[in-house]
């Protein structure tokens, strides 16, 4: 009954854990929750304001599909500002979300037979969104010892004649590291040579510490901006996950596709929300870096945490809200009757014994690892490091 499209699609995998979580905080467990993807900051109170302001004044109807004008200003003014980047408006659309911009971008560029390059570990969107394109989704594996970034001999070697799309995702969810912009430039000219496209998704940008330097691919030259769509969002740097508003530029051809596909889909973006958008991107930009001051003191203690622990080794994330550590050391130790021989085998336990909520590293592509989240208070992470500190000590 079901389309194969349909079929082939599996539910975000980070639910077996997150499912398990919620219903054991609904029955009243007392569990620390790392698993989170999403700031744990209240919207800024000036862009609250100014969605009170659009209900207020009637802004309540249908906007154009990509995005009302004073938005798509505010955007190009964004890409102006923080990456020296110069789009024209019909280079520019406004999404339910950074995440309906990658689908809209899917639809228009992928189809049967492409081949979409995913360096793995990954955001687990970027597969299904592949598949249900019926494009195919092929990974290439990156190594701790690189920071996570891709080699560019390895990219090389993955590239076929099917090759459409490299997808990256810098600063990274899951691993939190970031791209420089030697790393981008090698990219860039693999790329380039291929005639492929690249997908930036770019939505923890404001989020890098210990003076980390965010670089957008599209920056680099010319050429490669025309080879690239960039997306981002407010949810990650505003703390506007719920308002849903994300975006995409690139070349006018590709953006018109993606307009055209959300006017038969979504339609526009609530204009509420573009409203509240348009104050976030053009208001004051503190909030952003008290949320990061906050996020980077979080950030060391947790990783100075983790190292602390034997058998676990963290790299240090310089974006992003997420430590990944590595935790293979601990697979073939045992509690009790129970063994752990996977991520998965070791966030069941953490979660059903030590009361620690996190995501295995398989549902990003890597079993070596574990994603733990620090868009939580400080107060949780100490709580949560204890119980992780003593459910490790019990395994033998
Ligand atoms: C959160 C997230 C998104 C999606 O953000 P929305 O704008 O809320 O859709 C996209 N990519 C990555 C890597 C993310 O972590």
């Amino acid at each position: 009954m079901l389309s194969e499209r349909a079929a082939k699609i599996k539910p975000s995998p980070t639910l077996a854990v997150d499912a398990k979580a919620k219903a054991m905080k609904a029955q009243g467990v007392d569990v620390v929750n790392f698993g989170v993807g999403e700031p744990d900051f209240d919207t800024p109170d000036y862009v609250k304001e100014a969605a009170i302001r659009a209900i207020q004044d009637g802004f309540t109807k249908y906007t154009p599909v990509g995005g009302i004008d004073e938005l798509k200003d505010a955007v190009a003014d964004k890409f102006r500002r923080d990456n020296g980047l110069e789009y024209a408006k019909d280079e520019i659309i406004v999404s339910c979300g950074a995440k309906h911009s990658l689908y809209n971008i899917a639809q228009a560029l992928f189809g049967p037979g492409d081949e979409i390059l995913i360096p793995s570990p990954y955001w687990v969107s970027y597969p299904d969104q592949a598949l249900l394109n019926d494009a195919t989704p092929v990974y290439i594996k990156t190594y701790e010892k690189d920071g996570f970034v891709v080699r560019p001999e390895a990219l090389a070697e993955a590239v076929t004649k099917k090759t459409k799309v490299l997808i990256l995702n810098s600063p990274s969810n899951p691993t939190g590291l970031a791209y420089n912009r030697r790393d981008l430039e090698a990219i860039a000219g693999i790329v380039l040579k291929h005639d492929m496209y690249v997908i930036s998704d770019e939505i923890y940008e404001k989020l890098v510490y210990d003076g980390t330097e965010h670089v957008s691919i599209a920056s680099l030259g010319r050429e490669i901006k025309e080879r690239t769509l960039v997306v981002n969002g407010l949810s990650k740097s505003h703390a506007m996950t719920g308002w849903r508003i994300g975006y995409a530029a690139g070349p006018k051809e590709i953006i018109k596709a993606m307009t055209n596909i959300q006017s038969q889909s979504t339609s526009n973006p609530a204009s509420i929300a573009q409203k509240a958008a348009v104050a976030a991107l053009t208001g004051p930009e503190d909030f952003v870096s008290l949320m990061r001051t906050e996020f980077d003191k979080r950030r060391k203690f947790l990783v100075d945490g983790l190292n602390a622990l034997k058998e676990v080794c963290c790299l240090n994330p310089t974006g992003a809200f997420y430590a990944f550590p590595n935790v293979s050391r601990l697979y073939g130790k045992k509690a009790g009757t129970r063994s752990i021989q996977s991520s998965l085998d070791l966030a069941l336990y953490l979660l059903e014994d030590a009361k620690v909520a996190l995501v295995h590293g398989d549902a990003f592509g890597d079993d070596n690892y574990i994603r733990i989240s620090y868009a939580t208070s400080m107060e949780n992470i100490r709580k949560g490091l204890d119980r992780i500190r003593e459910a490790l000590t019990a395994l033998q």
